[in-house]
Parts: structure tokens; sequence; C-alpha cells
């Protein structure tokens, strides 16, 4: 049964990706199955041949076949718009490494239809702007990585350089000494994201592990001036956070130790406490919206509730090999709607 929906600022929806050429040619056997009218992900047990498939029910689900632009057209163009009408908004991708969060968010480069939310929003927001008529549009750009609990900034030039969260009682919570880049076109924003994942692989001596344990954070501020009917300026400003998890898989189980379990524990740590933020977002009832226990939710404070509105998507894959990490997700996922 799905909770009644307590609170329309927060969509969670699940996409599956296709098997892959490995999981192919390894015959893998698919163990979840996408109900797109529905919004069913159902996943069948196969050491339990007899028993009932686990059904999991969320605001949209996306199969094997969904196309990067019926994401963002269905899920995400709503929560930008909001953002070019001065309200802030984040999208997080949740889920196990290889699962598909990266591709979600950024996609593949140079091919136009693979191109994921975030240079579709660069996209959109610059149509906005260039359509507009009594309008002036400032955009600036920032992104960082958040890193067992310590903030870099991917646009600084040192990149051992740590920040620090401040905050003020007028401007709320914002990272002390963060650069940003104002940009005039989509072609300049996305310099600024390749520039920061340039950055993000220094001193990493294998991406793929270094992505899978830290967050990415790219923040875009739209800041809109218009002449009002009273003949003053008034000016609006949205903010979007594009937030590429860390890989959600359970660290600690494959006996890691000292340094790496210190690790471990953080990621793991930040993660549960996005999950008990919007859960309690989403729950209504709570007067106490438990923000201050990572970094992650401190920072991104002023995007989640309030008027902001936020979107997670939770990746999955459909081999049985990863069943166990899939109803993981699932069921975090479910507890955030
Ligand atoms: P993650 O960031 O969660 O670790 P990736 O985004 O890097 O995972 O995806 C792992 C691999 O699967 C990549 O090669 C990616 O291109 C591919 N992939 C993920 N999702 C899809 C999808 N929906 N359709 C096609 N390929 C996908
Ligand atoms: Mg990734």
């Amino acid at each position: 049964m799905s909770k009644a929906k307590s609170s329309e600022s927060v969509k969670v929806v699940v996409r599956c990706r296709p098997m892959n050429d490995k999981e192919k040619a390894s015959k893998f056997e698919a163990v979840v199955s996408v109900n797109v009218k529905l919004g069913q992900i159902m996943v069948r047990n196969p050491r339990e041949a007899g028993a009932l498939p686990k059904v999991f029910t969320f605001d949209s689900v996306y199969d094997s076949s969904s196309k990067q632009i019926d994401l963002y057209d269905e899920t995400f163009r709503p929560l930008v718009d909001s953002v070019l009408l001065g309200f802030n908004g984040t999208i997080f991708a949740y889920g196990q490494t290889g699962t598909g969060k990266t591709y979600t968010m950024e996609g593949v480069r140079n091919d136009p239809e693979k191109r994921g939310v975030i240079p579709n929003s660069f996209e959109h927001i610059f149509t906005h702007i260039s359509r507009s008529q009594n309008q002036q549009y400032l955009v600036r750009a920032s992104y960082l990585e958040i890193y067992q609990e310590e903030i870099r900034d991917l646009l600084s030039k040192d990149q051992s350089h740590r920040l620090e969260l401040r905050e003020r009682p007028d401007t709320g919570v914002y990272v002390k000494d963060l650069f940003s880049y104002v940009t005039k076109s989509a072609q300049e924003i996305e310099g600024v994201m390749n520039l920061g994942n340039q950055n993000r692989s220094v001193g990493s001596t294998n991406m793929n592990e270094h992505s899978s344990r830290s967050h990415a954070i790219f923040v875009i501020t739209v800041e809109c001036s218009e002449l009002g009917v009273d003949g003053e300026n008034h000016i609006r400003v949205g903010k979007l956070n594009l937030v590429d998890l860390a890989g959600s898989e359970r660290q600690t189980k494959t006996g890691a130790q000292g340094e790496r379990l210190k690790e471990a524990t953080k990621i793991n740590l930040s993660l549960s406490a996005l999950g008990n933020v919007i859960s309690a977002l989403v729950d209504g009832r709570c007067s106490h919206i438990p923000y201050r226990d990572s970094k992650l939710t401190r920072l991104l404070q002023d995007s989640l509730g309030g008027n902001a509105r936020t979107v997670m998507v939770a990746n999955i894959g459909p081999a049985s090999y990863n069943m166990e990490e899939t109803l993981t997700t699932l069921r975090y996922a479910n507890r955030a709607k």
C-alpha cells in the first residue's frame, strides 16, 4: 500500500537501468519488473520460486527503455521552472554504484539523446532567458564535493583547501569562500561543469571509487530582476542543486577496516541523515527536521522543505546478484516518499 501523499513538494521516482553487456554475457536473471502505468516496481526472488514478488509504488517509475528527455520533461522540468520563478529546488540521484546516478545527472557527453538532467537544465534555463523580454537575469554556477564530511570546492585552483559551513541569521547556511562563476550561455556553464569534473578526479587514483564515496553538488543560482508596476525593481533568486550522491551500497559489509571503515561510516551517515530529513518533511507532522545531522543536509537546508521542491531519483539495476541492494534502495526510496 502506498502512503497518502502528504507533501507535493517531494517527489520520489525510480529508474531501472538496462542489463549491461557483462550481465547479459553472464546470463544473469532479471529480477526487477517495472509497470510504468501503475508506477510499480516488482522484485522477484529467484530462490523463492513460489513466493509473491515484492511490490513498491512510486510517483513515477522508469524502465530500462526510458529516455533522458522523458525524465526531463515529466519529472525535472517542472522543478527547474519553479527555480526560474525564484524558488529553490534539489534533484538527487540515489543508488548503488553502477546503477546510473551519473548517467541520470550528466549522461553521455556528445550524445544529444543521452544528455542527463544537468546539461538539459542548462539548455532549459538559457532558452528561457533568451526568450524573456522584461527581465534581467544573472546565472551563477558553483560546484562542490563532500567527501568524508569535508567540503571541497571543485572550481578552486587549490584542491587541497577545505571549506567551512557558516550560518548567518539573514541568509542562513552557506559555504564560506565557495567560488562561483557568472555564466551567460549553456556553453559557458557547461565549461564550468567540465572544469569541476576535471578537478574532481585530481588526487583520486581511482575515479570510480572516489565518485562512489563522495557527493557531488552542482549549484545554479538564477537571479531575476524585473521592473514592477510600482516602478521599482524586484529581484527574485532561485537556486537549483543537482546532486550525484555517493553510492548507497553497504560498505561496512565488505569487511572494511581502519580508514576505510571510518569513511564507510561517514557515507552511510550522510545518506541516512538525508533519508531522515526527507521522510520528516514528507510526514509533515514533525516539527523538528534533523538538518544538522550531516554536512549534506545542513548545506541543502534552504532547498529542502518550505517552498522548495525536491526530486529524488532512486536508481536500481535489474540483475539477480544486485537483488539485496535493489531492495535496500527501494525501501529507502519508499520511506522518502
Ligand atoms: P553510477 O553513477 O550510479 O555509479 P553510472 O551512471 O556510471 O552509475 O552507470 C553505470 C553504467 O551503466 C554506465 O556505463 C552508464 O552509461 C550505464 N547506464 C546507466 N543507466 C543507464 C540507462 N538508463 N540506459 C543506458 N545505460 C545506462
Ligand atoms: Mg557515478
